[in-house]
């Protein structure tokens, strides 16, 4: 066990590295397939003004969710807010699947602790505790590889407030439920204009890309 990085909160446990890993690569590429689908489709189903009020509407509440959710709220508690609106906030920010609530607080507070030394979750500097040196490998590093490469954040040092309130402890551990129900564009287009509107609401997750580039 090295002693350096468990008191900085850093997990080196196999099992629950390897987790981490899958957890990510999921919320990635699943997305992603959307994404390729949407572009297959594209020919047959054109976006027409409703699909994008859809999902100018959907992308906003999933920014919102993201921004003033996980960010603001959850992880640097800037304002107070009713239980309505954390669950509000909690749903729509599991749907940018970037894990879950208690992972993404836990992640982004030992970033600020450490930001850009080592130990920074993401940052273009430092894998861990080893320097990068390369410019491409630094803008790969800090904006995909560490989800594939860094070390899990031990929750219970960072996100135990997060884990331990009933709304954002719930939505953590049904993250991919939360995932699921992102499907809601696809069933508000079936509403507005039946099944050709509803596959053109398929929409692709461009937000992900949009935080990435944020951080
Ligand atoms: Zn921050």
């Amino acid at each position: 066990m090295n002693v350096e990085l468990t008191t900085a909160g850093i997990i080196t446990e196999r099992s629950e590295v390897t987790a981490n890993y899958v957890l990510n690569a999921l919320s990635i590429f699943v997305p992603l397939v959307g994404t390729l689908a949407g572009f297959v489709l594209w020919p047959f189903f054109a976006p027409t003004s409703t699909t994008i009020y859809i999902f100018f509407v959907f992308f906003f509440l999933t920014i919102i969710g993201l921004i003033v959710g996980l960010h603001r709220y959850f992880t640097h508690r800037s304002f107070e807010t009713g239980s309505l609106f954390r669950l509000l906030l909690g749903i729509c920010g599991s749907w940018a699947m970037q894990g879950p609530i208690d992972r993404w607080v836990a992640d982004h507070r030992r970033h600020h602790r450490y930001s850009d030394q080592p130990f920074d979750v993401h940052s273009p500097y430092w894998k861990n505790q080893e320097k990068i040196s390369s410019g491409f490998m630094r803008f790969a590093h800090a904006h995909l590889l560490w989800m594939f490469v860094g070390l899990p954040t031990d929750k219970a040092k960072y996100a135990k407030d997060t884990m331990s309130d009933p709304i954002s402890g719930e939505c953590s551990r049904r993250y991919w439920l939360l995932c699921a129900s992102s499907i809601l564009p696809v069933l508000v287009g079936f509403g507005l204009g039946g099944q050709d509107e509803a596959i053109r609401s398929f929409s692709g997750p461009a937000v992900f890309e949009c935080h990435f580039c944020i951080n």
